[in-house]
């Protein structure tokens, strides 16, 4: 299976989300082998998608999630709320969260630690910026961010392990990361989960984010280590990211996934 993930970050109200909802609907209806396709909206239109998707078989997930099950956390969203809308997955440790709102690592393992204990399946979002890749320590940096979210979680066994790899320098950037980098990448963030995490291979799935369209998603998404991509920019353009829905169906027939 591959994932197609897409996150439209703080761009659209209530109108514009519906009418993507029903554009990317309309992408995948009556081809037989699709990826698997998640929306991660805003908060306040969560409600509205979930109505439109309905009966599709896309799923929804959220942005971020609190902590804590209720209380006086101003500005927080917590997962039952989430749940409640009909969230299967939310996002964790975003690049935008970590580096323009300061999450540390503590509060993006604190965040991961209740995903995971509840009925969201979370995708932890991992990736270095462009200094430590300069400096040789992009795998020491990953490794830090993954060893601190990962660290004595007990993944329920009906669970699986969704992790991102978007290096901070290729998000939003209109410059992807090199197919070999992400690939030595991909496997480095396997090998570290497995040493982490008591999870079967099968269960952990590894997605690729930064500058992904529909021009290069192929190359991406043909890669075995790959399950997958995270669309910001151009999950936005329903085009695009038709393009990129039929790169994934195309490795998908061609490999037999
Ligand atoms: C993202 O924000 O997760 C992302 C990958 O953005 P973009 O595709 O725009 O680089």
């Amino acid at each position: 299976m591959k994932y197609i993930f897409a996150n439209w970050k703080m761009n659209l109200g209530t109108r514009e989300s519906v009418a993507l909802a029903r554009g990317v609907m309309r992408t995948l209806r009556g081809k037989e082998k699709t990826p698997s396709v998640v929306i991660f909206p805003s908060f306040t239109v969560l409600n509205e998608v979930r109505k439109v998707m309905a009966r599709s078989r896309m799923r929804i997930g959220a942005q971020n999630c609190g902590t804590d099950k209720k209380g006086a956390y101003t500005g927080e969203v917590s997962i039952s709320m989430l749940e409640d809308v009909g969230c299967e997955y939310v996002l964790v440790g975003h690049s935008e969260r970590r580096f323009v709102f300061g999450e540390s690592l503590d509060v993006v393992s604190r965040r991961f630690a209740a995903a995971i204990a509840s009925k969201l399946t979370p995708v932890l979002c991992v990736g270095e910026p462009l200094e430590e890749r300069d400096a040789g320590n992009a795998k020491g940096y990953v490794g830090e961010q993954l060893t601190t979210a990962l660290k004595g979680v007990r993944l329920p066994r009906q669970k699986h392990l969704f992790i991102a790899y978007e290096p901070v320098w290729a998000i939003g950037s209109d410059h992807a990361a090199l197919v070999a980098d992400m690939v030595d990448m991909h496997e480095y963030i396997k090998d570290t989960a497995r040493k982490l995490v008591d999870v079967p291979e099968s269960k952990i799935h590894i997605l690729y984010g930064g500058s992904v369209n529909a021009v290069n998603a192929y190359t991406f998404l043909r890669e075995e280590l790959v399950d997958g991509v995270l669309v910001g920019g151009a999950s936005l353009k329903i085009k695009e990211f038709q393009g990129i829905v039929d790169s994934a169906t195309d490795v998908i027939t061609a490999q037999e996934l």
